[in-house]
């Protein structure tokens, strides 16, 4: 394979190898990607639907959320958003509710009317008649100790069961740190100041971000099956997994999977929301994703007579699955911690993103770590 004809190397077209990508090539650098599915876009990626023109998330919904100016400004050089506003809604016990913890959930739940100075009291008592005493020993105590006992049992117990596919008195008490209970009737999910989905899709966005004449895109290519033909001294901004770049030398770092059941149905609307939970554990899917209320500014997909939804479901993961959220442990963390001590011996190689940092992050956090990582480089390398 090639190699004299390139100054930096990047593992993985997903968001944050293409920024790096885009940095690296308007500053001059002539870059190859090399991603190893068939098509850009990592876990962001989304496709027309052949028969309706519906966007759907290849991996399950991805809304933008940021209150990072930089990184607005930065993706708003690409695509347009549009003024998609993300509400969640969760059925529990056949009734529906909006999410957040709200009072729009709480009057609905407990068939109140509080009135927003109310609801800090109630919960308050709530927590009290739980009769929790000492340090939560757990999710399941952390969680009513912040909630009570009713609002976990009902949105949070058999969601995270789920989740998890553990019961929440087995899981630590650190995955819940926070629960904020809100004391208005605001249904918006996010609170950033900027949100949207890209007018032109998340396909429409990787392409722009690769369309540089100084980039290369190389699909269906596994860097780890052809490190050895390239020199030892080219840059390398890695994005895959960074136990596998050191062959899973310590043991394979744990992730949690999830599966996809796509279904294109002949109605106009199916749930008349984009994303709705499924709070009860004998629903064994956690949510249903139905994307053509994504695009609330575009006239096309609503003029369909058909629609597409996705069931998610949490999935156990083993090595060779498709990784989707890191598992934090004490043990994990320890795992992590040898194969940092390694990448760090790595001088030519930068790691990066959720796969190559083990960590879960946002897409404007996955930007804005792209942007200083490779700035810092090129500033290094000056
Ligand atoms: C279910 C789910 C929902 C999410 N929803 C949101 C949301 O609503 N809003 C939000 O801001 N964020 C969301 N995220 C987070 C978002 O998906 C990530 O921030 C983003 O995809 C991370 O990009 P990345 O480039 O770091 O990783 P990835 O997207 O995983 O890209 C890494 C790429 O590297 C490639 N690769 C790996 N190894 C190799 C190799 N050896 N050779 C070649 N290529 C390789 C992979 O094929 C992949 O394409 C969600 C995440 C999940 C799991």
């Amino acid at each position: 394979m090639m190699n004299q004809e390139f100054d930096v190397l990047i593992v993985g077209a997903g968001l944050w190898g293409c920024v790096v990508a885009r940095e690296l090539a308007e500053a001059g650098n002539r870059v190859l990607i090399l991603e190893a599915r068939s098509l850009p876009g990592g876990n962001a990626r989304s496709q027309r639907h052949p028969q309706t023109g519906i966007e759907c998330h290849c991996y399950g919904a991805h809304i933008f959320h940021t209150s990072d100016k930089r990184v607005w400004e930065y993706i708003n050089r690409f695509v347009h958003f549009n003024d998609y506003r993300h509400t969640v809604l969760t059925t529990h016990e056949g009734k529906v509710y909006f999410m957040p913890l709200g009072l729009a959930l709480i009057n609905a739940f407990y068939g109140t009317a509080l009135r927003p100075s109310e609801v800090p009291a109630f919960i308050a008592e709530e927590v009290r008649r739980a009769g929790l005493t000492g340090e939560p020993r757990n999710l399941e105590e952390q969680a009513i100790s912040l909630v009570g006992r009713p609002l976990y049992e009902a949105f949070i117990k058999g969601y995270t069961q789920k989740q998890w596919n553990t019961p929440p008195k087995d899981l630590p008490a650190f995955i819940i740190r926070r629960l904020p209970v809100r004391t208005d009737y605001n249904v918006g999910y996010f609170s950033d100041t900027w949100q949207g989905i890209p007018a032109e899709g998340y396909f429409g966005l990787f392409e722009r971000l690769l369309d540089h004449p100084g980039i290369t895109l190389r699909c269906n290519t596994d860097y780890l099956a052809l490190r050895d033909t390239f020199p030892a001294d080219l840059p390398v901004f890695y994005s895959g997994p960074i136990d596998a770049f050191f062959g899973y030398r310590h043991g394979p770092l744990p992730w949690r999977g999830l599966r996809f059941e796509w279904e294109t149905r002949d109605e106009r609307d199916y749930q008349g929301t984009a994303v709705m939970n499924y709070a009860d554990a004998d629903v064994p899917y956690t949510r249903i994703h139905e994307f053509k209320h994504f695009h609330p500014e575009s006239r096309l997909p609503y003029e369909s007579d058909k629609t597409v939804i996705c069931r998610e479901f949490p999935a156990d993961w083993k090595p060779g699955d498709i990784p989707y959220y890191p598992v934090n442990t004490d043990a994990s963390a320890a795992l992590l911690a040898k194969y940092q001590a390694d990448a760090a011996a790595c001088p030519n190689v930068v790691f990066g993103g959720r796969l190559g940092e083990y960590r879960y992050y946002d897409m404007d956090k996955v930007i804005a770590r792209a942007l200083d990582q490779v700035h810092a480089w090129m500033d290094k390398v000056k």
